[in-house]
């Protein structure tokens, strides 16, 4: 009966029972990459100046337009407004045979300062918020915070800002009430507990010398014109956002674990980017994706909607083909995170279908609410395809559906790729306490993860 089992059944395994004494290294030696790029990556804008160091680092140069299509292990990048980041490695066969590409973003929920933020209230200096992508409000009081992003000044030049990344470095709060006074607030329901109006950063307390009101915003202002030669009207033109402040460290008495900020969606940013980097000569031509926008819409100029994508195929094929016959022969991977089945809270999990920490990299056939509304639904044929060439280079993965039927439901950037035209599946790993201001991850996970877009962009056909 056990050998009608195995063969029969579908056999899941822990992937600690199946990896050897050299990969569990590789996992580390990865993942300490990892550790150090998420650490310098706090928001979109800094991972993407981190990758094109790595890309440079690796021999990656900027794409120049009208210099006919990309050669056989070429390598160049494409800068979208130093927000989001394009890649690619020519392969041996035309673009007209399609590309393969990863799908990552690197835009993580977070907030944003409001066009003017500045405010005096009680001899308080505060900074007003609006929050960005799908966040509980709650989380994000009493926490350490960073001040991240540029300013833009009419004068055509931008200030970048980091403050709090630095040990030295001063942070922010959102304060909340005590519980001693909380009664009133326990009492609403999560939603309602902490209103976005109220997540405003504590920015100072000392007022300047002198008479007159405001004098605490004043000398805040004072500090920021100080520091970076800014006024209160250039706020207007400013992309500033607050991110937590946590160190990435590892987690759990073994160590196997991984906690930071932002990994949804730069764990699989990284490892799209390590694979890349590691791409020498590949059958088919492979592209990298980070891409900005996604936890709003992929809506604006550097989100995946954007035409910007197909302006980056057009120079790479250059004229070997339209970029429509590219596209319907290519195959995409939509590196992005999904939930991690978490015991604590079982109950929103089917646990046949949940993805499960250290089992791999999860493939999710569709992502979707109500009824699989909105999902690309990946073609069965695709799904075998990856499972194939998952297999063939030993790679851990799972199947993975995020929450029970009408439990709730997601997306990501895949609907947008297959809009093109373009086959495409999800595949990502598997995360704890998603979009938490501190997401858990597993080591051999992010590891798996990285070793399926190795596995995709180096496959034979
Ligand atoms: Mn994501
Ligand atoms: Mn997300």
């Amino acid at each position: 009966m056990d050998e009608m089992k195995e063969k029969l059944l579908r056999q899941q395994k822990n992937g600690y029972d199946l990896l050897d004494t050299q990969e569990r290294i590789a996992v580390e030696d990865y993942c300490r990459g990892y550790m150090t790029y998420l650490n310098n990556a706090r928001i979109e804008r800094e991972a993407v100046s981190e990758a094109i160091k790595l890309a440079e680092a690796a021999g990656f140069e900027p794409l120049a337009e009208g210099r006919g299509p990309i050669r056989p292990g070429q390598k160049v990048y494409y800068s979208n407004r130093g927000k989001s980041l394009i890649l690619a490695v020519g392969g041996k066969k035309s673009l007209s045979a399609g590309c393969v590409i990863g799908a990552a973003h690197v835009d993580s929920p977070r907030l944003d300062l409001k066009p003017s933020p500045l405010y005096e209230d009680s001899e308080l200096a505060y900074l007003r918020t609006h929050y960005y992508g799908g966040i509980k409000k709650y989380q994000w009081t009493a926490i350490p915070l960073e001040l991240h992003g540029v300013v833009a000044l009419k004068d055509g030049t931008s200030v970048p800002v980091a403050i709090g990344r630095e040990p030295d470095d001063p942070q922010f709060v959102v304060t909340d009430l005590l519980p001693h006074l909380g009664a009133d607030q326990m009492a609403k329901t999560g939603a309602k507990l902490i209103e976005g109006e109220k997540l405003c950063l504590l920015a100072g307390s000392v007022p300047y010398a002198g008479e007159g009101g405001d004098r605490v915003k004043l000398a805040v202002m004072s500090i920021l014109n100080d520091r970076y030669g800014i006024t209160e009207d250039d706020f207007i033109s400013a992309e500033l956002e607050v991110v937590p402040a946590f160190e990435v460290r590892e987690l759990g008495l073994d160590r196997s674990l991984i906690g930071g900020y932002g990994q949804d969606d730069r764990v699989c940013a990284y490892a799209e980017l390590e694979a890349i980097l590691e791409t020498e000569a590949p059958e088919r031509t492979a592209v990298c994706i980070l891409a900005d926008k996604e936890e709003i819409g992929s809506y604006g100029v550097t989100g995946m909607q954007s035409c910007a994508f197909e302006h980056f195929m057009e120079t790479i094929i250059g004229g070997e083909c339209s970029v429509q016959t590219c596209f319907s022969h290519s195959f995409c991977v939509s590196a992005d995170v999904t939930a991690a089945l978490d015991p604590l809270y079982a109950e929103v999990s089917e646990k046949q279908n949940a993805a499960r920490v250290n089992y791999g990299v999860g493939f999710c056939k569709y992502t979707g609410a109500r009824g699989k509304s909105g999902a690309s639904d990946a073609t069965a044929e695709l799904v075998a395809y990856l499972r194939r060439i998952c297999d063939e280079a030993g790679v851990l993965w799972q199947m993975s559906e995020l929450g029970k039927v009408d439990q709730g439901g997601g997306g990501t950037v895949a609907m947008f790729m297959a809009q093109r035209d373009i086959d495409t599946i999800d595949a990502g790993v598997p995360v704890l306490s998603m979009h938490a201001p501190y997401e858990t991850t597993s080591k051999l996970d992010c590891y798996m993860t990285y070793k399926c877009m190795k596995a995709a962009y180096n496959a034979e056909g």
